[in-house]
């Protein structure tokens, strides 16, 4: 039933939104908390011990409670979203579902497992991992009430603008600006990049409300834009080397007119509300970035046992192996790195050194090993059809989002040297 609600979602971009009330319900039959090392967990094997980086039943941070979680998961997305990634590559919009009501560790094991399926849409992550966290750590009860369940329903859809075009890594040079008129504010300025912009219902903006602030960070503020207000414009979908299933787009704010009640938190609070919520943006990232790196993994494993070369498959060559044990090493030490950093976010949340080494050295480890298994893959792995392929152009981005690597660098080089 679910499947025939996909096909009919997919075909028909209007009711696209059904998809994610049937995700929602299946995703959110989970336990009611994260439980970590239970009894059993102490004689839980990790992936390199395993017959597949990628099975289920692995991992100590996780139970059996977990496990099930994992079942579901992967059930949905083997069932519901892998079949259709054609589609899901062309549609206009697309279908978002909501974890909302999953807490951390679960909802790493979905990530996870979108990663394990190689698909990169839609754009969940964003939707209910990185924007209703901002509503529901600042927003006020009315706020709550009004986008949260319809966030997780599937009817609203979110999307988070900071970046513009003249400033990207040095978020204090934004130009987007509100100014006060009355109870009031009007909002004019343009953002890039926004990621489900095109689809968005909701957009958390980043603007300037005082310029006159001591530094640009004491004058910058949050607001609740809604699709359809006056002077709120969407600009075209931008055409991406990979993450086609995840729209990107430009948006413009002319004069809107924004009641006191679209102000999120309080004013000239925003820069602090970003800097507490990049650490969980940034580690999604990590946790993305290792388990396509499982995949990308076992893809290639696979892939050298099969494809014959000299009379012989190419796994039977020291070469070959040699560079699998290679990448297989350097993907088990960052799995048990993004692990401890869950483990610390679970129980009592990651600070932003520690995850911005999550996010820079991740991607940048998915990035050498994509790179390595396309070359395994011969003139195969520069073809679509191979997951290979899609592997790879999916991961450049992840060392320039969310902060660029060389920013992270930053971040963790001023925690080191502070006085
Ligand atoms: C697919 C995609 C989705 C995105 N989604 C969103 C979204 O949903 N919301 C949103 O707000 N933004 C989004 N972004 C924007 C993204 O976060 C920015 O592109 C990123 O922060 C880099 O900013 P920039 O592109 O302006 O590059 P720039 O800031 O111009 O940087 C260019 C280069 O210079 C380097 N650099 C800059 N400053 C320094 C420094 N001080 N030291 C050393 N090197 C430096 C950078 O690391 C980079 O390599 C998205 C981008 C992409 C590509």
């Amino acid at each position: 039933m679910l499947s025939k609600m996909a096909m009919h979602s997919l075909r028909s971009p209007g009711s696209l939104r059904k998809l994610v009330a049937s995700s929602t319900r299946m995703l959110s039959s989970t336990p009611k908390a994260d439980t970590v090392r239970e009894s059993a967990s102490s004689t839980r094997r990790e992936p390199c011990e395993s017959a597949s980086m990628m099975d289920i039943g692995t991992r100590r941070i996780f139970s059996e409670d977990h496990d099930i979680f994992r079942q579901t998961v992967r059930r949905f997305f083997q069932e519901e979203i892998v079949p259709y990634q054609e589609q899901i590559l062309d549609v206009r919009k697309l279908p978002v579902a909501s974890v909302c009501n999953c807490y951390v560790l679960h909802l790493m094991l979905h990530l996870s497992a979108r990663s394990y399926s190689n698909c990169t849409g839609p754009g969940w992550a964003l939707h209910s991992d990185i924007v209703m966290p901002y509503i529901s750590h600042y927003g006020t009860k009315e706020q709550i009430d009004k986008f949260i369940p319809a966030m997780t329903a599937g009817k609203c859809i979110g999307a988070l603008g900071m970046t513009e075009p003249g400033a990207g890594s040095d978020l204090q040079g934004i130009r987007t600006n509100a100014k006060k008129d009355g109870d009031d504010y009007i909002l004019n300025g343009s953002k890039v990049f926004i990621t489900n912009g095109y689809m968005s219902d909701l957009v958390v903006v980043v603007a300037v409300t005082n310029p006159q602030a001591k530094t640009a960070a004491h004058g910058i503020s949050l607001f609740l834009v809604e699709e359809g207000m006056k002077g709120f414009i969407k600009g075209k979908k931008l055409k991406k080397m990979g993450l086609k299933a995840q729209d990107t787009a430009e948006l413009f704010f002319e004069d809107v007119r924004l009641p006191k009640s679209a102000l999120l938190g309080q004013e000239n609070k925003g820069f602090y509300y970003l800097m507490n919520e990049l650490p969980q943006e940034r580690l999604l990232i990590g946790i993305m970035a290792i388990a396509s790196c499982e995949f990308m993994f076992e893809e290639t494993r696979k892939y050298v046992k099969e494809r014959k070369a000299f009379g012989k498959t190419l796994s039977k060559l020291q070469v070959i192996q040699h560079k699998l044990a290679e990448i297989k090493t350097e993907t088990a030490i960052g799995r048990a790195f993004m692990d401890q950093c869950l483990e610390i976010h679970n129980t009592r949340g990651l600070d932003s050194s520690t995850a911005s080494m999550a996010k820079y050295w991740a991607s940048d480890l998915q990035n050498k090993v994509a790179d390595r298994c396309v070359q395994l893959h011969g003139g195969w792995g520069y073809m679509q059809e191979y997951g290979i392929c899609r592997a790879y152009t999916d991961a450049r981005v992840q060392p320039i989002y969310g902060g660029s690597n060389e920013i992270m660098k930053e971040l963790i080089a001023r925690q080191i040297v502070m006085d």
